[in-house]
């Protein structure tokens, strides 16, 4: 299976590295921008760069029928339709974090919902000092996932953390009467995304159009 990364970035190194150590996986390309709507020929592009980058890789793929493996957070509205507009002609997985562990937290949290009035809940995540937004992506979907409507979600107490070269922690603490129960999660290195992104990049490839999650991934093989 041929790939284009866009991003060379942290995590499009990590990409590269798991792409060279798998036998049916070969890198066709690795971009940094992409400005004109146009990909080089690939069965998969995976994207963890910038948003900017967005709008031209979301039509490019849409044109040429390439699926889409979309990692780049901090997305606003108007990128997010961009996404939604593609996944009409070409099929996409989303996600604000490619780790198994923090897509099965997803699903624990969604069965959570009728449970968690019952408690306080707080949101606390840590990342290296390079990450430029905060809250994260993932505790952001955390949120989402707790939470019956985004404006609950988005009221949700999240405490952000950086420095040092921390890969990723979230924790979700519900503060009860005389109880405390915390699901947290660890990433132990950058390689559990791209590990997590090639599952998606096959997984993707052969599906029809529209928009999946990374609980379709690995539910739905
Ligand atoms: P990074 O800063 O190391 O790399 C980003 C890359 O994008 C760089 O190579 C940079 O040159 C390029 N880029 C292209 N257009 C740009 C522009 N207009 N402005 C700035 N840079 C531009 O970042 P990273 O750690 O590799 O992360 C890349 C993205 O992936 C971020 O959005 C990050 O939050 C996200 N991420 C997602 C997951 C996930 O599981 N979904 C995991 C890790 C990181």
């Amino acid at each position: 299976m041929n790939i284009v990364v866009i991003g060379a970035g942290r995590m499009g190194k990590a990409l590269t590295a798991e792409i060279e150590g798998a036998e049916d996986l070969s890198l066709t390309a690795i971009l940094e921008r992409v400005e004109e709507a146009v990909l080089p020929p690939a069965d998969v592009c995976i994207d963890f760069s910038h948003p900017a980058n967005l709008p031209a890789v979301c039509e490019a793929a849409a044109r040429q029928r390439i699926p889409l493996v979309l990692g780049t957070t901090g997305l606003e509205p108007r990128h997010q339709q961009r996404v939604e507009e593609a996944a009409l002609r070409t099929p996409v997985v989303q996600a604000a974090n490619f780790s198994t562990g923090v897509t099965i937290l997803q699903r624990l949290l969604r069965e959570m919902r009728q449970v968690r009035s019952l408690f306080d809940v707080e949101i606390v995540e840590a990342h290296h000092r390079w990450k430029v937004d905060a809250p994260s992506g993932t505790a952001k979907a955390l949120a989402r996932a707790l939470c019956d409507t985004p404006e609950e979600a988005a009221a949700l107490p999240t405490h952000a953390i950086r420095g040092g070269t921390v890969a990723g922690e979230h924790a979700v603490l519900f503060l009860g009467e005389d109880e405390t129960l915390e699901l947290r999660h660890s990433a132990g290195g950058r390689q559990i995304f791209a590990r997590g992104a090639l599952l998606a990049a096959r997984f993707v490839r052969d599906k029809a159009p529209g928009l999946y999650t990374m609980e379709n991934v690995l539910w739905d093989r």
